[in-house]
């Protein structure tokens, strides 16, 4: 098995030393040929999504990887990843790939709040730790969307099909169950 974790700006490290853990292996996409190589799936760290976004694009990589996400490649992405995936982001017509049917609100929690560490349960898995960091939550989800976490009655982690989003960044904590989760929606 072979994760690409793309590696254009943010916590991108962290998510390939978690799949270490796991013994899994992964590399880094960070151009084109990149591609070059088949992946099993793709990981899409934190980090700003509208510069991520724009690096996609100016490095012609969007499309490719639309095209495998489309296709069903599992894809999880966090925090600006979510916002990535997300069908629809609040208070703008800017999308991404725009595949799990939820709209985000960026920067969603106000300045104090702005970053923040708390447990909460994360379904079937049981409490798991949670690095909030500018994080955006889910405003809406569709009835296909299956909800995953939520803390203070905020949808912060959610799966369809071959995606999986947390607002929240499993990757800087020493807790791999939610990497491990994602390993096994791969297999
Ligand atoms: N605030 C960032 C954004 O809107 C997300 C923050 C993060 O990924 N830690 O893209």
């Amino acid at each position: 098995m072979r994760i690409g974790v793309l590696a254009l700006q943010g916590g991108f490290i962290e998510h390939i030393q978690m799949l270490r853990s796991l013994q899994v292996n992964s590399f880094e996409i960070r151009k084109k040929e990149d591609l070059r190589t088949a992946m099993d799936g793709l990981i899409l760290p934190g980090g700003e999504s509208t510069v991520i976004g724009k690096l996609l694009k100016d490095l012609k990589l969007f499309d490719p990887l639309k095209e495998q996400i489309q296709n069903g490649l599992p894809t999880f992405g966090t925090c600006a990843g979510m916002i990535l995936l997300a069908r629809k982001i609040t208070g703008t017509d800017t999308t991404y790939f725009g595949a799990i049917d939820i709209e985000v609100k960026r920067n969603a929690y106000g300045r104090q709040l702005g970053s923040f560490f708390t447990e909460a349960p994360f379904k079937g898995i049981g409490s798991i730790p949670m690095t909030f960091i500018r994080a955006p939550y889910i405003e809406r989800a569709a009835p296909e969307v299956e909800i995953l976490s939520e803390v203070d009655n905020r949808l912060v982690a959610a799966r369809q099909g071959n995606i999986l989003v947390t607002s929240y960044h499993p990757e800087l904590t020493t807790d791999n169950r939610i990497h491990r989760y994602f390993i096994e929606q791969v297999k």
